[in-house]
């Protein structure tokens, strides 16, 4: 993209444009701060407009299960051709090392290969409604209907998997789909977009615009054509989004400061291993990084050291180097806030082990141990290279603090014993419980979401195909018994 140039990000019919607003957005790479391009927001009118022909679309043409497939599939092959270019954008506008950038691309081929199968495995089910009395000679079954217009939109931290996990879904549900990108890393989505109607996706079916969230978001908002709103970013907005939008679906994928639990009888080596990797991906700006770490009394000390060892071994650096780990975060507000909370932590009596130290936008992975109950670490969701280790002493109460907060995503938890680990997945309240890994385990298959306020619905393929489909219910009144019309 050139420099500062107005880039094409709005996308309504086949023609993409550069948008008629006032208001610019300057995206620019967190490492090293350069101006990557223009975009002008979204104006009122293009908004609706882009809304009407995704309404348009979706009540004129629906594509065939067998087609949405073949679309699907060739944008999967398409990706993987341009895997490079779509890394190298991430690692510019998010500023993401670029073997986890590359990862995220590989996850998105997979992603849409996954969206391709579920386009023709759709189907109802048969519903025993002749079981009842007085309707023995009645027949049911459901068929699966795309929901309506579905908005999308999505936060920063995952350019291309946070869009992959919305758009093709949609799509593969017989939907069409509005989107609207992070304002701070729309290039790798309008990429990605542009990608899928390489492959193939007719005009209409996917639609773009640009902008920030209480202008162009509020406005999506506000709209009454949408069927489907599937969210992910901050708890706040998501609850925003629950308030305005009223009765209409809503997936929401929100916030977590994530627990894992490392009990003694724990592989320490892997925990370790696997908690310093988890705390410091993407500098923390995942919402199932590891936060708060709750370590048994016997281990606590040994575990410490171990954890700190991997941690201070972390390369932090240019995230187009290979060699690096751990890139700047996104903004230096978001780098300045991590370090305001490390230093409130220890003002309230928390012990810092290692890193914590600020270099503009770069924040060095810390560990601190022994928090306060009451600081933000371990209150709220910290979105940066930053875990608290809390000791414990039975399981139980290892149980009761990872509960006791108001997010309800990921744990993780460390142990060699099976009914240590299957208690704690009883009891842990959270959407996925992942053993003998960090609670950042995530593969694009499996159900995924939150309870509590850290949202509503689940992701991974299957299971947000099914959030944009609805369940139609068809009941035949037979005119005469079955085995008498033999
Ligand atoms: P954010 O909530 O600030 O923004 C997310 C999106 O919402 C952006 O596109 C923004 O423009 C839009 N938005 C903001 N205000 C809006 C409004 N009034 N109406 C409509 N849209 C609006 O989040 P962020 O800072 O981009 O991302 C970080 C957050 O995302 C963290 O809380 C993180 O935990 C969460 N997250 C959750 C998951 C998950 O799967 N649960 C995954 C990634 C990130």
């Amino acid at each position: 993209m050139p420099n500062g140039q107005p880039t094409p990000g709005l996308l309504i019919s086949e023609r993409w444009a550069s948008g008629d607003g006032e208001h610019l957005l300057k995206v620019s790479a967190p490492f090293g701060g350069q101006l990557l391009a223009t975009l002008r927001e979204s104006t009122p009118a293009e908004v609706d407009a882009a809304v009407t022909q995704a309404v348009t679309t979706f009540a004129a043409q629906e594509l065939s299960p067998f087609e949405r497939a073949r679309i699907l599939r060739r944008a999967s092959e398409l990706i993987a051709e341009r895997a490079e270019d779509f890394a190298r954008s991430i690692v510019a506008e998010a500023g993401k090392p670029i073997r986890d950038a590359r990862a995220e691309v590989a996850r998105a081929v997979l992603t849409f290969e996954l969206c391709a199968q579920e386009a023709t495995r759709q189907a109802g089910e048969v519903v025993p409604v002749d079981g009842t009395p007085g309707s023995e000679n009645r027949r049911a079954f459901t068929i699966p209907r795309p929901a309506g217009v579905v908005c999308a939109i999505t936060p920063f931290n995952g350019p291309v998997n946070q869009l992959s996990h919305k758009v093709p879904t949609a799509i593969a549900a017989g939907c069409t789909v509005v989107v609207k990108p992070a304002e701070l890393t729309p290039l790798s989505a309008i990429m990605l977009v542009q990608t899928m109607l390489d492959a193939g996706l007719p005009p209409g079916h996917v639609v773009m615009v640009q902008g920030r969230g209480e202008t162009v978001g509020q406005q999506l908002l506000e709209d009454p054509r949408f069927a489907v709103y599937s969210f992910t970013g901050s708890t706040a907005v998501g609850a925003h989004i629950r308030r305005t939008v009223g009765l209409r679906k809503t997936l929401l994928e929100l916030g977590n400061n994530s627990a894992n639990i490392v009990h003694m009888d724990a592989d320490l080596g892997l925990a370790a291993k696997s908690l310093a990797r988890s705390l410091s991906v993407y500098a923390g700006q995942v919402c199932i990084s590891a936060q708060r770490i709750l370590v048994h009394e016997r281990v606590f000390d040994h575990f410490a050291a171990l954890l700190a060892e991997q941690v201070r071994a972390l390369i932090v650096g240019d995230p187009s180097e290979e060699s690096t780990d751990v890139g700047p975060m996104i903004s230096l507000e978001a780098a300045k806030r991590a370090e305001e909370w490390v230093a409130e932590a220890v003002a309230d009596g928390a012990e810092l082990v290692c890193g914590g130290q600020r270099d503009g936008q770069f924040l060095a992975p810390a560990v601190l141990t022994r928090p306060s109950p009451r600081s933000s670490l371990v209150c709220r969701e910290a979105f940066a290279p930053v875990a608290v280790l809390i000791p414990y002493a039975t399981l139980g109460e290892a149980l009761h603090i990872a509960n006791d907060t108001e997010y309800g995503l990921q744990a993780g938890i460390f142990t060699a014993s099976l009914d240590v680990a299957l208690a704690a997945a009883q009891r842990l309240d959270v959407g996925g419980v992942i053993v003998n890994d960090a609670s950042s385990y995530r593969v694009d298959s499996m159900p995924y979401g939150g309870i509590k306020q850290s949202g509503t619905g689940r992701e991974g393929v299957r299971y947000a195909v099914e959030e944009m489909t609805d369940s139609r219910l068809v009941v035949l009144n037979l005119q005469q018994p079955v085995d008498e019309g033999l």
